[in-house]
């Protein structure tokens, strides 16, 4: 089992912590720890070494299965021995490059973005363990950047007033951008498509604000949102108009699966918001729901701070890197035998997740979806 360094320059996440090496020497498999790998998220290469891994310069060319954050690089891909498994957030929509290879090369793969939302998946389930820390992290953002309080103050110069947050889409990102919000004092108002959201925006202090009323509503699928329809979109924009109007914050969170992120606030509702408000649209790198975010940069518009969000769980790399490498581990645990890995693609968790496997694509209809940005 390998837990390597990452390939991309500026990703400080590792696929695996001492903790997780642990466990999975625990089950019999033999860990290699590329050094260096944990560094950036504050693992040091000793601390592999005491929970039972074995450090090596380049194990790609040496290892069964490769836990990796994001999709490995070709080169490393090619390195792999015929048979073996690489597990991670492989981005897989669209990639038909990547599912080649891995397809040559006769290379399982489990994509983590494909686990099912079921009660059995939830320990494993990644996007969920990332999203929260994307929804935390974009209220802080969005706290440092705002030029008022968040909470409502009374002080001997006057009361304060609360700042006013607009949260859209209450997944996982947006409902741990709710309790945040909620828990620096600010007033919340939150828009989903999913009725059945209201309770848990309530339940966290939240107002809800009801989907628009237009003859098609929007239809949802394990868990998941369905993209609207345009006119509900249309109307659903008018809505928000007004909300933008009373907004201190915006934070964008909306999204469906595999498609480009509904455009929720569109150049002309920008007009809305006061200078010195602030929009954090983490689904920047999905389209945006926010017009003029762009991924990893903060443009100023009439006073009004906009921050393309695009890597949040980046910035908390120690517990992003924690409660990835306990996705996995509760994953392998599952499948682990004597220390070896045994893929049944018939089992219902590796149904959906199974990308490739014995030199065959199992999910044509992800792969051949065409990218949505
Ligand atoms: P996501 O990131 O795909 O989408 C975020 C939110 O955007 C969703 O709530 C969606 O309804 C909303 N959205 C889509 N279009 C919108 C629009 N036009 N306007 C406003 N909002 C819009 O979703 P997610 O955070 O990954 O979670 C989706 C669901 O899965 C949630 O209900 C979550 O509770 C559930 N879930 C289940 C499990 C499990 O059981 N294992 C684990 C994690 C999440």
């Amino acid at each position: 089992m390998l837990i390597p360094r990452e390939g991309r320059p500026d990703e400080p996440r590792v696929a695996g912590s001492p903790e997780t090496a642990r466990r999975l020497v625990g089950k019999g498999c033999v860990v290699l720890v590329e050094s260096g790998a944990g560094r950036a998220s504050g693992f040091s290469d000793q601390d592999y070494r005491q929970a039972g891994a074995e450090l090596v310069e380049d194990g790609w060319g040496h290892c069964h299965v490769a836990l990796c954050v994001g999709a490995p690089d070709p080169g490393r891909l090619e390195a792999m021995a015929t048979g073996s498994t690489v597990i991670g957030l492989l981005a897989p929509y669209g990639n038909q490059a990547l599912v080649q290879q891995l397809n040559r090369r006769k290379l399982s793969s489990l994509s983590l973005e494909l686990l099912p939302r079921i009660s059995r998946a939830q320990a494993m389930d990644a996007l969920s363990s990332q999203a929260n820390i994307a929804g935390y992290k974009a209220v802080l953002l969005a706290a440092a950047a705002l030029d008022r309080y968040f909470p409502m103050l009374m002080t001997a110069a006057g009361t304060v007033q609360p700042a006013r947050v607009l949260v859209l889409g209450a997944g996982v990102a947006g409902l741990q951008a709710v309790a945040t919000a909620r828990r620096l004092g600010a007033v919340v108002h939150v828009s989903d498509i999913r009725p059945a959201v209201k309770e848990q925006v309530e339940s966290l202090g939240g107002r809800f604000l009801a989907p628009p009323q237009v003859t098609e509503q929007p239809a949802e699928s394990g868990g998941y949102a369905k993209q609207a329809s345009d006119a509900f979109l249309a109307a659903q924009r008018r809505q928000l108009s007004d909300q933008l109007g009373l907004a201190d914050v915006v934070i964008c969170t909306a999204q469906v699966p595999g498609l480009r992120a509904p455009l929720l606030i569109s150049e002309a509702m920008l007009e809305r918001l006061r200078p010195g408000a602030v929009v954090v649209d983490l689904a920047v790198n999905e389209g945006g729901n926010c017009a003029a975010t762009v991924p990893g940069q903060t443009i100023d518009r009439k006073g009004v701070k906009l921050i393309g969000a695009s890597d949040l769980p980046c910035t908390v790399p120690y517990h992003a890197s924690c409660l990835y490498g306990r996705n996995l581990a509760a994953l392998l645990e599952q499948y682990l035998q004597d220390g070896v890995l045994e893929l049944d693609p018939q089992d219902p968790l590796l149904k959906d997740c199974l990308l490739t496997h014995g030199g065959q694509c199992h999910r044509d209809d992800i792969v051949n979806a065409s990218r949505c940005v």
